[in-house]
């Protein structure tokens, strides 16, 4: 039976309780035998220390073995030279250099978690966000340009080749998850702001060329203002929605709101050959050494990994042990005696991992 080697970079803030809860979690689940998680450093904090965000060494790592499990990056106050934030470049860095080009954002209301959209408690909210991860408009970063102090501008790059990949992304996505929007219908929901811009348009063009491909799955348009009201208004409509970059991330952090927030909000962001596993949120200085932060969101995303190595080495065993992971996450938030602080609960990070092997041990 093959072992994996999962290069585990813990980072800055509550990285590294989330992650060490994370690890309790899969190890549970799957046996010491069958995974390796080896802790890689960097992050802001490392650079504070030694003057390197991502070292070679974690480079490699990340690169070599199977797939990267990362808590988060970024400390406020640690800059660079030349006065520009440290922030969370790890992680920007192995997204460029790994060409991570799809970020895989879940929307799902667990069950016992109470949705602020009153008529979705107890279920009925379940799709993913695909986010196009490598261009759009945040390929601008840094090479904007200030005119005289009077004017500012940025680029929206849009390929056909990274329209393209997330394309077909999402529309496999589509067509083999077993998601549960209201009709059942597999569906990819574009979304951008055609009607206004040429490269959205361009964007929505290429989506429609890829999703001949996709005879089973059905292809539905959204222009991202207006989507931000049907994902409040009926959520239960989507299924996968594919997004250029900005917008991906305006409207996966929405999604998160919609079911409990970015505490248990998990995130992939996948390449061709290499994958990363986070949850959606930051780092939360504000919260850090407490044991006050929410494990869900990077456990959930462990499951995410466990999934993914399944459908890689065709492992059913992982498969098997992604799906463990999830449904006892689900049973104990539906018993509803361990919640995390940001869910409105009491129960700490460690208690919180403590708590989700039991009910792995128990189910046994
Ligand atoms: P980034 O710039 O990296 O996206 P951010 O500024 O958006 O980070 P986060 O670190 O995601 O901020 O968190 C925002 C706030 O949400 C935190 O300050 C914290 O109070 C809360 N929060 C984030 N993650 C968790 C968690 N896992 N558990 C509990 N609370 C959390
Ligand atoms: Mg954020």
């Amino acid at each position: 039976m093959k072992s994996y080697r999962v290069a585990t970079i813990a980072g800055d803030g509550i990285g590294p309780e989330v992650t060490a809860a994370t690890l309790k979690v899969l190890t549970e689940a799957l046996g010491a035998s069958r995974i390796t998680f080896e802790d890689m450093p960097g992050g802001a904090g490392h650079y504070s220390r030694t003057g390197e965000v991502l070292p070679d060494d974690t480079f490699a790592a990340c690169r070599d073995m199977d797939a990267i499990l990362h808590g988060a990056a970024g400390l406020p106050g640690v800059n660079y030279p030349d006065g520009t934030e440290v922030g969370n470049d790890l992680h920007l860095r192995l997204r460029f250099r790994l060409d991570l080009y799809a970020n895989m954002r879940p929307i799902r209301l667990w069950p016992g978690v109470r949705s602020p959209l009153r008529d979705f408690d107890g279920g009925g909210i379940d799709y993913v966000v695909v986010r196009e991860n490598t261009e759009g408009l945040y390929a601008s970063r840094g090479a904007g340009v200030l005119l005289r102090g009077e004017m500012a501008t940025d680029t929206l790059v849009v390929t056909r080749k990274g329209t393209e990949r997330v394309a077909r992304f999402a529309f496999d996505l589509a067509q083999r998850r077993k998601g549960a929007p209201r009709d059942g219908r597999a569906r990819v929901t574009v979304c951008d702001k055609a009607n206004i811009l040429r490269s959205y348009a361009f964007f929505r063009a290429v989506c429609d060329e890829v999703h001949g491909d996709y005879p089973g799955v059905e292809i539905d348009y959204a222009y991202a203002d207006a989507i931000t009201v049907h994902m409040v208004k009926r959520p239960d409509f989507y299924d996968v929605i594919v997004a250029e970059n900005m917008f991906g991330d305006i409207i996966s952090d929405l999604g998160a709101a919609t079911v409990g927030g970015m505490g248990i909000s998990p995130s992939a962001e996948i390449g061709d050959s290499h994958a990363l596993f986070q949850g959606a949120h930051g780092s939360a200085p504000d919260i850090a050494g407490q044991d006050a932060a929410s494990p869900l969101a990077t456990i959930l995303s462990g499951a995410m990994m466990l999934h993914w190595l399944a459908d890689r080495h065709e492992d059913a065993d992982l498969r098997q042990a992604g799906d463990r992971v999830e449904a006892a996450v689900g049973r104990v938030l539906a018993k509803g005696d361990h919640v995390p602080r940001d869910l409105g609960g009491q129960t700490g990070c460690n208690a919180m991992a403590e708590a989700i092997c039991r009910a792995l041990s128990e189910e046994d």
